[in-house]
């Protein structure tokens, strides 16, 4: 049977939980343990699908098509293990079961209520991975604060599997902050005090305190922190700002976190955590030997967490390159004035991204950004929305389309170049119906894509309605904009690259979902490279 942690958070959100859980499981993991992590949200969205990224950052998709919360992207890349539909769960889809059942009539007559009906659908979600046989310890992390109302049953979940699995199968793990008064000079401990006495009133007593703070926790306050939140001192880990979320497993080692966590688990001795390959890129991370800079044109700017996974693929390729890639965000919408302008913005630029995302603001000032990129021979990669606007660009600009578009911006487009599929026009529901998940593509050789892979049949992740429209794919193909990549079975254009440019490259999927610490993405490794040249 798995052994379960479940991570709350208390004082404030933001403490850094979702770093917490997978530095922790980074360490069991390098300890030869199999583990997962999941997240548990509280709020009433059966996903956070249809969220805007400005609520709640980006929508990470996984394999299998569940569009999820951010953290899962941190446990994938920390891990190299691929989550599932399974790893995030929201209050919305715990309500959407019970209801069903309700609808269907399984509760036979009964009243369905907050405890136990959706308490035990919490229960059984929290033990489904860990039944699977495939892992040895299952981390959970509770999303939101502890005292919250929303997340009141996820609590007193956690509260009623510690007695059903046991005190050996079961730890908590509770995430507060100590802060550092500058008036007084002192770390302060109250707020931690009154967020465990919080979480003692819902009957958890948690086994491990981990304390955020900015200053160093000296002996004396580790002591008095014990003694008032009913922990061991040996339990009272400090959790100081780090210069990289990467740091954070080799801090929490040095705090032995994973020694705590072990022994109160009763798990089977272990060596020391083999962590030379961690070491090894947080060398190359920290001694960069070159620099670059790239623009990344968006529309969400104001929020880095909106292109997260895109900002760590660029900090794992920047490693295997041994280069500081600065990512500066450009709002696309600065874009649209005089091109002239505009090349003269991006003038300093060493490569362009055109980042994903949905409707139209801000599109022509992409497009002036594609456009400088494909004649000034700046290195360029267009990720979705991305790669059909530099398809739009090419069929404006090259082609001579001069009203080229994509139906999503222009319904009415006499040359609509990218287009819905026939399949998703037919759809009214938004929840969960793009085309999501992992799709097979065709790399053809001699392409820019192949020597990045050197593979011809790759799996990426899928989320988007739109796809090339291929009546004008031979139209391309003659201009010189090739279609590298293709899906198998459909014929749906993965991959478009302009042959007579240093790097041009644009995906209909989204690499920067699967650029891992351990593997980084092919495709942000040879487009860095491309830019240091
Ligand atoms: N809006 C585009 C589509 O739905 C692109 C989506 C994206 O960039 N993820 O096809």
């Amino acid at each position: 049977m798995a052994k379960h942690i479940f991570v709350t958070g208390g004082v404030t959100s933001s403490l850094g939980k979702g770093i917490l859980c997978a530095s922790l499981a980074k360490l069991l993991q390098a300890r030869g343990f199999k583990v997962t992590i999941q997240k548990f949200d509280p709020y009433i969205n059966v996903d956070p699908g249809t969220l805007n990224p400005y609520e709640h950052g980006e929508c990470y998709v996984t394999d299998d098509g569940a569009e999820t919360d951010l953290d899962l992207g941190h446990y994938e890349r920390f891990l190299n293990v691929p989550t599932s539909r399974a790893n995030n769960v929201t209050t919305g889809s715990i309500y959407q079961t019970v209801i069903n059942k309700e609808r269907a009539g399984d509760y036979l007559g009964k009243t369905v209520q907050v405890i136990p009906h959706i308490t035990d659908e919490i229960k059984r979600r929290m033990l489904l991975l860990g039944q699977s046989g495939n892992f040895d310890i299952v981390i959970t992390e509770l999303g939101g604060t502890v005292g919250d109302i929303e997340s009141l049953p996820y609590v007193e979940s956690v509260r009623q599997l510690r007695w059903e699995l046991g005190r050996d199968n079961c730890l908590t793990i509770h995430l507060t902050l100590v802060p550092y008064l500058r008036a007084a000079h002192e770390l302060k401990t109250k707020p931690t005090q009154h967020s465990v006495k919080e979480l003692l009133s819902l009957g958890i007593q948690p086994d491990i305190l981990v304390c955020r703070t900015e200053h160093p926790l000296n002996l004396d306050l580790r002591r008095k922190l014990a003694q008032f939140c009913n922990v061991e001192t040996g339990s009272v880990i400090e959790a100081m700002d780090a210069e990289t979320i990467y740091d954070v497993p080799l801090l929490f080692h040095k705090e032995k976190l994973d020694a705590a966590v072990i022994s109160k688990l009763h798990l089977r001795d272990t060596k020391e955590p083999n962590l030379n390959s961690w070491k090894n890129f947080l060398g190359k991370l920290k001694n960069p030997l070159h620099e670059i800079k790239i623009g990344l044109i968006g529309k969400y700017n104001e929020l880095p967490d909106a292109y997260k996974s895109i900002f760590e693929s660029f900090i794992h390729a920047g490693a295997v390159n041994e280069t500081r890639v600065k990512v500066l965000p450009v709002h696309a919408v600065d874009l649209e004035g005089d091109y002239e302008e505009v090349a003269r913005r991006l003038e300093h630029l060493n490569g362009i991204l055109v980042a994903p995302g949905f409707g139209e603001r801000g599109i022509e000032g992409k497009i002036h950004a594609i456009r400088y990129a494909r004649e000034n021979n700046v290195p360029f990669f267009g990720i979705c929305l991305g790669m059909q606007t530099a398809c739009v660009e090419f069929a404006r600009n090259v082609l001579g389309l001069e009203e080229a578009s994509s139906t999503e911006v222009n319904p009415k487009t006499p040359h609509p170049i990218i287009d819905m599929m026939n399949d998703q026009k037919k759809i009214t529901q938004k929840g969960g119906t793009m085309r999501l998940g992992a799709y097979a593509c065709e790399v053809q050789k001699k392409t820019k894509a192949y020597s990045a892979y050197g593979s011809t049949l790759i799996q990426e992740r899928h989320r988007h309605r739109w796809e090339f429209n291929n009546q004008y794919l031979e139209a391309f193909e003659k201009a010189g904009m090739h279609a590298s990549g293709l899906n198998p079975d459909t014929g749906l254009v993965e991959i478009m690259e302009i042959k007579n440019h240093p790097w041009f490259v644009g995906v209909q999927f989204h690499p920067e979902l699967k650029s891992t610490v351990e593997n980084p993405h092919p495709l942000f490794v040879a487009f860095v490279k491309a830019c240091i040249q």
